[in-house]
């Protein structure tokens, strides 16, 4: 059973009356720009209202893990729904909140994060993280302890906490006035510059940078830093929002350098990329911190009204339940194995610059025969993902790098058809760049 869509009317509307994230809307709303209005999806594929079918090649903006309409997740979905499907975790728990704090604890060694805090995206998994390391601080004899650390081109999302932590200029310097106190590094020996004693908590994107363009870390960094925040007393917030749930290969990216945080943020994928929910993992050292006597104010107040949503830990518990039953990171080995040998065949390209790959995720950056960047305005790395679309791939760019990170369910063939449009688009976008 196929539906039919009125394309034009739904345009209409969304070009009348909505406004899209990220988005330059006089561009968006010009007479010759048709969006693409998708209407459907199954396993690693989407379907648009004209019955166009793609790979979804930046994992619906890096959040789907096991595909669409993924039997087992819909299905928990749909049994919560019947029970119910939100009510407070301000003085009372539910069934799928309390059975995923206990999961998600489980899959880091034991006893290393036992306490789940639930937000609803990224940015409020980290500004959680954040609140809590200052007022931690604040109850462990160290007030002064205010300040953050963040790295060069970092992305922790867009609320105004998140923000302040951010390294992005285009998305970030127009807000450095209304910003906590932030202090920027391109490498934890840049501590050794720095007030220690006035630091809260480093903040850092393990393994991989997103948002900057799927930058890669040198191995050993993330130990090394570790190390500085275990000798100076700085605590350590992992952002695994993008990285967590196999994306590099592992369940998280601490893993491969052996590192545990004292905050872990989890968000994007922690459902499956079905809905929206956010947890903060820390240890039983932060959360004691905050016991107390009521009247001793030591509480975290912070909370949003649908925190530890039930329809959300049902999908998360199905989410980690798809990974146990069908050994999702077992059979990710080798598809990271294909994607390799596949990018290495783009490569040799004029435009290809570098390709930057951690376990399922990639970037590819091109730039003029010189080697050197595109004017931005050119939206090289746009108009390369417009053209993929024609044959069959849908993905962002960050820049005039284009993201290859499709769900974990993706097939070897789709793998081969999705750097295929890749090499294409290059070819007809840049063919005469320079
Ligand atoms: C997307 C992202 C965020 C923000 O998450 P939202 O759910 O968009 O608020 C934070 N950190 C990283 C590393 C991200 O990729």
């Amino acid at each position: 059973m196929r539906d039919v869509w009125n394309t034009e009317g739904l345009i209409a509307l969304d070009k009348a009356h909505c406004w899209h994230p990220f988005t330059q809307m006089k561009d968006w709303c010009a007479a010759d720009h048709e969006p693409l209005v998708l209407v459907g999806g199954e396993g690693a594929m989407l379907r648009d209202s004209r019955g166009r079918e793609y790979l979804d090649g930046n994992s619906s903006i890096w959040t789907n893990l096991h595909g669409h309409r993924q039997p087992e997740i819909t299905a928990a979905i749909r049994d919560q729904l019947e029970r119910v499907a939100h009510v407070s975790f301000l003085g009372t728990t539910n069934a799928p909140a309390a059975q995923l704090a206990g999961r998600l604890s489980a899959l880091l060694p034991v006893g290393a994060l036992p306490r789940v805090f639930f937000s609803d995206d990224g940015s409020t998994a980290i500004e959680s993280a954040m609140k809590m390391a200052i007022q931690y601080w604040q109850q462990s004899g160290s007030p002064k302890r205010g300040r953050f650390v963040a790295f060069d081109q970092a992305y922790h999302g867009d609320t105004a906490g998140a923000a302040s932590l951010g390294g992005i200029g285009a998305f970030h310097d127009r807000f450095a006035g209304h910003q906590f106190p932030v202090h920027r590094i391109s490498d934890p020996d840049d501590l050794e510059n720095l007030p220690v004693e006035e630091i809260a908590a480093v903040v850092i994107e393990p393994l991989v940078q997103g948002a900057a363009g799927m930058r890669l870390w040198p191995r050993g960094l993330l130990r090394r830093l570790r190390e500085c925040c275990d000798a100076s007393g700085m605590l350590l917030i992992l952002d695994e929002v993008l990285t967590g749930f196999g994306r590099t290969g592992t369940m998280f990216a601490c893993e491969q350098e052996n590192v545990i945080p004292d905050f872990l943020c989890l968000a994007k994928g922690l459902t499956g990329g079905y809905l929206p929910l956010a947890a903060t993992l820390t240890s039983e050292k932060i959360y004691s911190a905050f016991l107390g006597r009521f009247d001793e104010q030591k509480t975290f107040y912070y909370g949003h009204s649908y925190t530890g949503n039930a329809l959300g830990c049902a999908a998360a518990l199905a989410n980690l339940e798809v990974f146990r039953t069908h050994r999702v990171l077992e059979n990710l080995q080798p598809k990271i194995a294909v994607l390799s040998d596949l990018l290495a065949g783009l490569a040799s390209r004029k435009r290809v610059h570098e390709i930057r790959q951690c376990g399922f995720l990639a970037g590819i950056e091109v730039r003029d025969s010189e080697g050197t960047p595109f004017p931005w305005q050119a939206r090289t790395g746009g108009r390369i993902c417009e053209a993929a679309r024609k044959h069959g791939l849908l993905t962002r760019p960050v820049l005039d790098t284009i993201v290859l990170m499709p769900p974990l369910c993706t097939t070897e063939d789709q793998l081969r058809m999705a750097v295929h449009a890749i090499g294409v688009a290059i070819d007809e976008v840049c063919g005469d760049c320079d």
